[in-house]
């Protein structure tokens, strides 16, 4: 039959476009990667054909033998990697994972205190007009207004003020490691439960460069497309007690037939992450957002008004601060866009600016490390941001332009995908 571009020229040329973009500039939005080509074949199958509600072995269609096959080894990869007692693949994303493990741990007009969203939390942790915001009461803590690090004393106070059936730990916008161990235990003295978030951070805990939330969580959940580096997914970890309940919050719960051919992507990026290649990647992930913290944190930029928020970096990303730089958030987001750079604006916690300009940028690596760039790559992109923040509207755009492309150009990404035949 006829292929893609044959058939829909025009989002054929959309997906050209998007692949030329992807290829011709350096995408550092800290939530993004590239998907390597045995994922992209299995989440292009023809497992989407198959409907599978229910779990392996107990399936309401006929015809899973070899979905369940599937569906098996996903979940034992992820128990493997995570060392975790009970997995769930089935979750269609993120928020659905997040909407699953809030349906089972809670009930309507519980509580729940988690990170605020304009301090770093997730929109699924609470906020007013998604779903968690309007089933349960939210209460949040925040960071710090000295270090914007979280203190653990004042997550005590909150807790012990909220008392919440459940503390999320986790984040989408936080440059540090979290205290697992100290959220368990205020989580056991106000008589809690602890669901941690590790959407951003899984790949570094994969890689065992970022402590697990594994052991001290009563349930743990996902995405798998950030730094894990796997198919648009969610996926759900937990202590096994919870299994029933997880299993039907998820179906039929939340969610009708899963998304076989995204379930065996997302087996396929757990085999991969198991890897020492994985493990190597992470770390230049890791060292990557160091380098550009040390630029960006460094004084001649502290000169233009930008630094870093908490002055550094354990993790896939860093926070840069502009408020008391002439560039707001989406003008810096504008100018590095136009020298070929995609990041995202990021309101700074206890931003004076409104949240759709804000006074920061979120800067991640992961997608350039899977790319391949190293220390040296790293040192000239921190040098390009750099400059570009430091002379804003007098920024000389095609220079950095140029500097853009050549690291582009010698990091050649999907090569041959034009005969893969997924186009
Ligand atoms: N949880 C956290 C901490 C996130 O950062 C995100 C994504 O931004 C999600 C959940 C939601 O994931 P998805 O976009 O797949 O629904």
């Amino acid at each position: 039959s006829a292929s893609l571009a044959e058939l829909d020229p025009d989002i054929a040329a959309a997906m050209n476009g998007e692949l030329s973009r992807q290829r011709d500039t350096l995408e550092m939005i800290a939530s993004e990667n590239f998907v390597p080509r045995a994922v992209l074949q299995a989440a292009g199958s023809v497992l989407t054909n198959k409907y599978a509600e229910g779990y392996p072995g107990r399936r309401y269609y006929g015809g899973c033998e070899y979905v369940d096959v599937v569906e098996d080894i996903a979940r034992d990869r992820a128990k493997e990697l995570f060392g975790a007692e009970f997995a769930n693949v089935q979750p269609h994303s993120g928020a659905q994972a997040n909407a699953a493990v809030l349906m089972a741990l809670l009930n309507p007009g519980d509580t729940m205190l988690g990170l605020d969203l304009a301090h770093g939390g997730h929109l699924t942790h609470g906020m007013r007009l998604n779903f968690s915001g309007k089933l349960y009461e939210v209460e949040s803590y925040g960071v710090s207004k000295e270090d914007f690090r979280i203190d653990m004393d004042e997550v005590r106070r909150a807790a012990l003020a909220a008392r919440p059936k459940v503390i999320v730990a986790g984040w989408s916008a936080y440059p540090r490691t979290l205290d697992f161990d100290a959220f368990r235990s205020i989580a056991d003295e106000v008589g809690a439960l602890l669901w941690t978030d590790m959407a951003h951070f899984a790949g570094l805990v994969a890689a065992g460069l970022h402590p697990s939330p594994v052991p001290a969580s009563d349930v743990v959940s996902s995405t798998v497309h950030k730094t894990l580096g796997g198919p648009r997914s969610g996926l759900i970890l937990a202590k096994k007690d919870w299994a029933k309940k997880l299993n039907s919050a998820v179906f039929p719960g939340q969610q009708g037939g899963p998304l076989m051919h995204a379930v065996a992507a997302k087996a396929v990026a757990f085999k991969i992450a198991a890897t020492e290649e994985f493990a190597e990647r992470q770390r230049r992930t890791i060292e990557g957002a160091q380098i550009l913290a040390d630029r960006l944190g460094g004084e001649d930029v502290a000169g233009a008004g930008v630094s870093v928020l908490t002055g550094g970096t354990d993790v896939h990303l860093v926070l840069v601060d502009l408020r008391n730089s002439p560039l707001d958030g989406q003008q810096a987001e504008d100018l590095l866009h136009d020298v070929g750079i995609t990041v995202n604006r990021n309101a700074v916690p206890f931003d004076p600016r409104p949240p759709m300009v804000t006074s920061g940028l979120r800067i991640g690596t992961p997608a350039l490390a899977t790319r391949g760039f190293g220390p040296e790559q790293f040192t000239e992109v921190a040098d390009i941001v750099a400059t570009a923040l430091v002379a804003g509207r007098d920024a000389d755009v095609s220079a950095l332009r140029g500097r853009v492309s050549a690291l582009a150009l010698d990091f050649p990404l999907y090569e041959g995908l034009e005969d893969w035949g997924l186009l």
